[in-house]
């Protein structure tokens, strides 16, 4: 150590030196230690290295030659000769250790050398890094999916890759209300306002919602909303991971349509019209105003046409009105083969005179509307009654009254219209 009587100052920043937590030693220009703290000895003998005092050379040699020559060779010119340098070095039981090593020449008889053991903070960087990376490749390899991270306010603040390939959106959507994604006339529109205090009091909500893709289309997403919370429990952001499940919405489509549609003539069945009627019934039971009137059609004498042009000529004849019912209507009506040869209509809303009218005029167009099939003219005609009732909460009774109206139109003749 150095000779020189250390008084005031000196004295505090000695012991401050000593107590510093990270390993500080000083060397003369010849190389011999005059100052070391405890944390340097502790750290040397950790490393296996020297540190004896006339072996300043050689700790610097055995921590980065380098930096040694550096230090040897500078010793006249004060300023670093090195900063935070990273060094790697094995302990005697073959423990890496990562130190960051500062050397200073503070005159051309002083140096002073810093080393810090950052293995802990390497090892944690390393990790985070490998986390990170482990995470970018699993977002961009999970096709199917895409991730959006969102601010308090529901913005969007990094998607991943993947929203490109799915919604055709970039980087463009940082910035932008996650909402703005969501088709706003969805068939299920979603609250993402409401889901986001779901998912804050529960930690996660799931739900599925329509997205707008940048080419005008939409995709069906199985979404997880989660929130993150900080180190202190606090909320500081959202997460949406959506996974396509278009695909899966188009066939559960296709099979309740073809659950709800005849096969023969492409009109809803009986299932077809309970479900399109549903919401007409929900609104009265709402106690809403609400008039249905029911158009019950069947062809006459219909065995004679499959006795004279067999049951493919009959099965053409059924598809024709079917053709004829779709023209005639609107789509807010409800078409609907009930079975055999017989149809129903369901028109809501509408005064009895306009219901009985688009009566006559279906059972007129059918009458002048004869079909050739197989070089053949097949004209057919049918009875028609007719319904209506105000305030309905099930239909089967609105259907049987004008199924009474029907015997009668065949009683007094057929070829006709009766209201009930
Ligand atoms: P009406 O004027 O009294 O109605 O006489 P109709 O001959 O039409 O008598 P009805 O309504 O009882 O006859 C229905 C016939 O429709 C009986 C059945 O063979 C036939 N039919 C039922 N379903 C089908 C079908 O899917 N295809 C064909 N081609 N015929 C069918
Ligand atoms: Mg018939
Ligand atoms: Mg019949």
């Amino acid at each position: 150590m150095n000779d020189e009587p250390i008084a005031g100052d000196d004295e505090s920043l000695l012991q401050f030196v000593y107590q510093f937590p990270v390993a500080v030693m000083r060397m003369s220009g010849a190389g011999v230690i005059d100052l070391m703290n405890p944390r340097a000895v502790s750290l040397l003998v950790g490393l296996g290295l020297p540190f004896e005092a006339d072996q300043g050379w050689g700790i610097l040699e055995g921590l980065d030659p380098t930096v040694c020559d550096l230090v040897r060779g500078h010793l006249l010119e004060p300023g670093p000769v090195a900063e935070q340098r990273p060094i790697e070095r094995r302990d005697p039981q073959g423990r890496l250790h990562h130190l960051a090593l500062t050397a200073i020449i503070v005159n051309p008889d002083s140096c002073m050398v810093a080393i810090e053991d950052v293995t802990k903070r390497v090892v944690q960087e390393r990790q985070l890094a490998r986390e990170r990376q482990s995470l970018a490749v699993v977002l961009e390899a999970l096709q199917g999916y895409f991730v959006l991270m969102l601010d308090l306010d529901l913005c969007i603040t990094q998607p991943n890759r993947s929203i490109e390939r799915l919604l055709g959106h970039g980087a463009t959507v940082v910035g932008c209300a996650c909402i703005g994604l969501l088709r706003a006339d969805s068939s299920e529109p979603v609250d993402l306002a409401a889901k986001a205090e779901q998912a804050v009091r529960q930690g996660w909500v799931t739900f599925e919602a329509e997205y707008r893709c940048a080419d005008g289309g939409t995709i069906w997403g199985d979404t997880v909303l989660t929130t993150i919370v900080d180190e202190a429990g606090v909320l500081s952001a959202f997460v949406i991971v959506a996974r396509d499940v278009s695909e899966r919405r188009r066939r559960e489509a296709a099979l309740i349509d073809e659950a709800l549609t005849d096969p023969l003539t492409g009109l809803l069945n009986r299932r077809g019209l309970a479900a399109r009627v549903a919401p007409w019934l929900d609104h009265a039971r709402a106690g809403k105003a609400l008039t249905i009137s029911a158009l019950a059609l069947d062809i006459d004498f219909f065995k004679r046409v499959n006795d004279r042009y067999g049951h493919d000529g009959g099965d053409t004849v059924l598809r024709h009105l079917g053709q004829l019912l779709m023209q005639q209507f609107r789509r807010g009506d409800i078409v609907a083969r009930l079975g055999g040869e017989e149809f129903v209509v369901l028109l809501r809303d509408v005064p009895d005179a306009i219901a009985l009218a688009s009566a006559e005029r279906m059972r007129q167009l059918l009458e002048q509307s004869p079909l050739t099939w197989k070089d053949q003219a097949i004209a057919v005609t049918t009875s028609i009654g007719v319904a209506s009732a105000a305030g309905l909460t099930e239909v089967e009774r609105l259907l049987h009254d004008a199924d009474l109206a029907l015997y009668r139109a065949k009683a007094e003749g057929r070829n006709r219209v009766v209201c009930r």
